[in-house]
């Protein structure tokens, strides 16, 4: 599928009357005015009535019927994700936007991993690129897309080769064990993830770096309908050797797995009940209560994919079996089934070898026996997981080296039931909105400081306020959070939510049902808190808050994993834990601190912003439902970014390069201008016709308010 050209964004940038499409054709002026009209303008700051959220959505879908994926915000690449492969990718595009100017191709996330790639190189500044976006936008394809992009580009030599190997191996090792079928995405990401690429001094991949970030550790024991465990379980059972899962003691049937078959209740959206039709949506539910199989998905090719990766990124034999002993532990956990004694304690029914499994028979009731062994088994995945993103670190490793980050985290949710997940979720996105506000404003602000201009501040929305109420030390909700879960005795999710309501209840940012008057009341339920985040509001239901929160596990089973023979066990259970009296710190406090550790990596980092956007919930091509998209531009907080940038200078060009281009079009300054060239450019635009409020000169650049003057010059030089 190849897109039809992009007309020119605006002159300033553009070097001659043709331009290059980003099918590769050169386009004249002409063709490319008239298309501009057809196919939208490639930077939404361009467009006349750049205050209506109507007029965006119209520009976004002009692009998107036509191919066109990528629209600029200014410097901020909006992506909405096309559902089909386009020939937008291949080597020819990448050599096209190597080294260009971001204006004078077709918007890209090559022209982004380009532009990152060359200031880190020229400027020697660390970069990072954040990728948002909810569920299905195509935030893990356009970083996999990045890191494709510098593995094809950058210099090599053949150390770089093997480093290049690892960073691109590590994506399907990442993805199987950390990657699920969701009602959303066949190929959910259910962590968040910042990842560094560290280039020498010649600007070669040399290394890297992984955070990882709250993985969806339920999921091991629990999945909604129409939705899979991760990955993982699924390949080693599908493409697992006979020998290997005779070793492991597995049968090559999904079904015969609890946790592979377990389902609960689905958390279908309003939003999806009224686009697929109740009817669709309860098919979903009866006739794919588990779902094993998928059709987008091959678990046996994909086993195989793994399995190369795992050993290019320097995993031994034993190392591979002892992980996949791991996974296999946690599906015969799974299947351990309980009884009750008359004395109301459990027994486990299944006779399962595993000899550690026996310890399980502590006196619990039934219930809390299940949920033990379901912490276990999370326990044991989650640290396995971070143990395996250690591992890739390790080889991956190099010091002293200039660093490009790409964060690939998930976007803001709000779904008809929202718990503690959703809430640290829509955290993170409050940390990094507060992060893009002070980013981008702060390098405006710095640009028109640098060149001694003087500007009206923007009015923006800053949610510190927000970030505040959910953190702040003592008074923050986490910290109540933890007070509950600290706090013996009658504790629960129902007397964290009375705290709230004590403790932050006159806050402009959060109600309760309680709190709320007649109105509000109706669509709070009675176990609920409500946010009013930047992006929207969203209800957050309490049960579950603080066992999540505490996410605890029963001494002895850590004790017996410290004990355990396999070695990868033994590093994820540390002895030193045991020993350890204080009580281990809370999922949100860690979460809050890793968090914080976050934004002060991206701070120190010159930001670039790739923002998705999903066209419609059927993972259909084509389909363009405005009603989904207008509720992401709200939650990407598109609108208020293209205020923000055109409440500034829309444009801004060195002086030598406007000179350059518009020097034709007065006398006094054609064939060349002999003065300083910012008396060339100030007779230029004088000559022009420009009024004083329509620009203004800095030190070294022509600052242009309106995006309309600039197109008239550009229209002068046509004629
Ligand atoms: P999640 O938050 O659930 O991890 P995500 O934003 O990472 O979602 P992706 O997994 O990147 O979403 O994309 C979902 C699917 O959309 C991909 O598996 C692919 O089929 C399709 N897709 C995304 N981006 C593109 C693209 N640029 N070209 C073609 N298809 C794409
Ligand atoms: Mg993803």
């Amino acid at each position: 599928m190849v897109p039809i050209a992009d007309p020119p964004l605006c002159s300033s940038s553009l070097s001659s009357l043709q331009t290059l499409g980003s099918d590769g054709v050169r386009i004249t002026m002409e063709s490319a005015l008239t298309a501009r009209d057809r196919v939208g303008v490639q930077d939404f700051v361009l467009l006349e009535n750049h205050t209506s959220e109507a007029a965006f959505i119209e520009n976004l879908r002009k692009r998107f019927k036509e191919n066109l994926i990528y629209t600029y915000i200014g410097s901020v690449l909006v992506s909405v994700n096309p559902y089909k492969d386009l020939e937008i990718y291949t080597k020819n595009h990448m050599e096209r936007y190597r080294g260009i100017n971001f204006y004078e191709v077709s918007p890209h996330i090559y022209a982004v991993s380009d532009n990152s790639y060359r200031s880190m190189r020229t400027e020697r500044r660390d970069q990072c690129i954040l990728i948002s976006g909810e569920s299905g936008a195509g935030k893990t394809e356009a970083s996999k897309k990045i890191l494709q992009y510098y593995a094809v580009t950058c210099p090599a030599s053949d150390q770089v080769e093997t480093v290049k190997d690892r960073l691109l191996q590590s994506n399907p090792v990442l993805e199987a064990f950390g990657n699920a079928k969701t009602l959303r995405n066949d190929n959910s990401s259910r962590f968040g993830k910042y990842m560094d690429i560290q280039f020498d001094f010649k600007g070669a991949p040399v290394g890297g770096h992984i955070l990882n970030y709250l993985l969806e550790k339920s999921r091991v024991v629990h999945q909604n309908h129409g939705e899979r465990n991760f990955h993982i379980f699924y390949q080693l059972i599908e493409g697992g050797e006979e020998d290997l899962l005779r070793r492991l003691g597995l049968e090559r049937n999904p079904q015969q797995y609890q946790y592979l078959v377990k389902v609960g209740h689905s958390r279908v959206s309003l939003y999806e009940l009224w686009c697929f039709g109740f009817n669709r949506v309860l098919s979903v539910w009866v006739s794919q209560g588990n779902c094993p199989k998928v059709s987008s998905i091959n678990d046996r090719s994909d086993w195989k994919v793994v399995r190369k990766a795992l050993s290019v990124i320097g995993f031994s034999e034993d190392e591979v079996e002892e992980l996949l002993n791991i996974i296999a532990s946690v599906l015969h956990l799974g299947n351990i089934q309980y009884g009750g004694e008359d004395s109301g304690n459990a027994y486990i029914t299944t006779d399962t070898q595993i000899k550690y499994l026996a310890r399980l028979k502590s006196p619990l009731n039934l219930e809390q026996a299940s949920s033990a062994r379901d912490a276990l088994s999370k326990a044991v995945y989650g640290r396995t997981f971070t143990w395996l993103v250690n591992k890739i670190n390790v080889s991956l490793a190099y010091k002293n080296a200039s660093v490009i980050g790409l964060l690939d985290i998930y976007g803001f949710e709000v779904f008809q039931h929202n718990s503690f997940e959703q809430f640290c979720i829509n955290y993170c996105n409050e940390k990094l909105q507060q992060l893009f506000i002070e980013l981008t404003l702060k390098s405006e602000q710095d640009e028109y400081e640098a060149e001694g201009i003087t500007w009206e501040p923007v009015q923006y929305f800053n949610n510190k306020i927000i970030c505040d109420l959910v953190e702040e030390k003592f008074k923050g909700i986490i910290s109540i959070l933890d007070e509950e879960c600290l706090r013996p005795g009658d504790a629960s999710d129902i007397t964290f939510l009375e705290k709230l309501e004590n403790t932050v209840g006159g806050h402009a940012h959060l109600t309760t049902h309680k709190l709320t008057d007649g109105k509000t009341r109706k669509v709070m339920g009675r176990e609920e808190f409500r946010l009013l985040h930047y992006a929207g509001e969203v209800n957050y239901n309490v049960n579950g808050f603080l066992d999540k929160n505490n996410d605890l596990l029963f001494r002895n089973l850590k004790e017996v994993m410290c004990m355990s023979d396999n070695k990868i066990l033994t590093q994820c259970f540390d002895r030193a834990e045991l020993k350890d009296s204080r009580r281990p710190e809370t999922a949100a406090t860690q979460f809050k601190t890793s968090l914080a550790k976050l934004m002060e990596i991206l701070m120190s980092k010159e930001p670039s912003y790739v923002r998705c956007i999903k066209p419609n919930d059927a993972k259909q091509a084509g389909r363009f439902d405005e009603v989904l998209i207008r509720h992401q531009v709200k939650y990407l907080g598109l609108m208020e970014n293209l205020r923000v940038r055109r409440a500034g200078f829309a444009y801004r060009r060195h002086y030598e390069t406007f000179l350059q281009r518009y020097k034709s079009l007065c006398p006094e300054t054609w064939p060349s201008w002999q003065g300083k060239l910012a008396d060339g450019v100030s007779t230029l635009v004088k000559h022009l016709g420009y009024k004083p409020e329509e620009y203004k000169l800095g030190r070294s650049k022509i600052f242009i308010r309106f995006p309309k003057t600039l197109f008239a010059t550009e229209d002068a030089l046509e004629t």
